[in-house]
Order: structure tokens, then sequence, then C-alpha cells
């Protein structure tokens, strides 16, 4: 959703608070899209600070359905979001000389809600994301999830690098 902070700048010291929907069904992430499960509402309090700076705090809660890094099951993983943000439109308005503010959010005087929340998010993902602390994971042999079924296959396969050093401890005990 866009919402628009021209009407809250042109009003002194005004302060409004409001519940924004979150309209994302689905979030794009490391190339991959992640159901979201649950969303509450964005509640948000956009503040004029004067001098075309405008605050902004707000909170949400996310839950996203995020594969396990070992065994590729879904994980439901909450994202508390907290928003507490300086905006300064004379910035934004700055000319080709100077630096340009870098938030993708605000575009003119419209703030994209969705944007935002997209932001934190991917701020707040994850590298790992694991169903259960002891996740066996795949078999790399047949496949199987092996917190889930146990297989004959031979997991003794070396990584080649493991095998280097296999080499070179066999060459010590030569010696
Ligand atoms: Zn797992
Ligand atoms: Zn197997």
């Amino acid at each position: 959703m866009i919402i628009s902070l021209a009407e809250i700048m042109q009003i002194p010291n005004e302060s409004r608070q409001m519940e924004i929907p979150v309209e994302a069904e689905r979030i794009h992430v490391a190339g991959m899209d992640h159901k979201v499960i649950s969303k509450e509402p964005l509640k948000l309090t956009v503040t004029n600070l004067g001098n075309r700076r405008v605050a902004l705090q707000g909170a949400t809660k996310i839950v996203l359905a995020i594969p396990c890094s070992r065994c590729l099951d879904e994980v439901d993983v909450p994202f508390e979001i907290e928003i507490d943000d300086e905006i300064d439109f004379r910035q934004k308005e700055a000319g080709p000389d100077e630096i340009p503010d870098e938030r993708v959010y605000i575009d003119g005087t419209n703030l994209d809600v969705e944007r935002l929340i997209y932001d934190e998010i991917l701020l707040d993902f994850p590298l790992q994301t694991l169903c259960r602390e002891d996740c066996k994971g795949i078999c790399k042999v047949c496949g199987v999830n092996l917190n889930r079924e146990t297989c004959s296959c031979d997991q003794t396969v070396l990584d080649p690098r493991m095998a280097a050093f296999q080499d070179i401890f066999d060459q010590f005990k030569e010696v």
C-alpha cells in the first residue's frame, strides 16, 4: 500500500497513528518465494518533525515459511519488525551533486509500505534456517529425509578436500 505523507508534512507537529494491512502473500528473497504464513497489520506512527523531516515508528509481525537448510522441510520463521526511521526530504530532493537518499520505499512524498516491510525482512533474513538443532538432513545418496527415515547407503564418501587431508595423515603414519 502507498501512503501519502504530503498532508502530514503541511501540518506542523502533526502526528498520526495508522494501521496498514500488509498485502504480500509471498516474499521473494535469495532467488526463492517464501509463503507468508501469517501477518499483522503494520501499526505506524508518522510524525512531522518540521523542516521537511518525518519520523516513522512502527511494528508488525510476519511469519514466513523458509525451507530448512539441511532437509528442506518448511519451517515457520517469525519476523518481529520494528521500524524507527527518520526521513529528511531536503536530502531526498537533493540536486545531482549531492548525496542521494538511498531509501527506495520513498517516492516523492509517498511511502511504499510493502517495500518498507520487504527491506526490513531482507535485513533480518537468517543465513541458515534449521527445523531443529540436530536436523540430520537428507541422505546425499538416495535423498530420504534422515529425520523420518533411515537408509542403508554408504555415508562414508569423503569430501575431496577431506580426502586430501587423509593423504597427509597417511604420509605421517608411514614416517
Ligand atoms: Zn531440517
Ligand atoms: Zn540413503
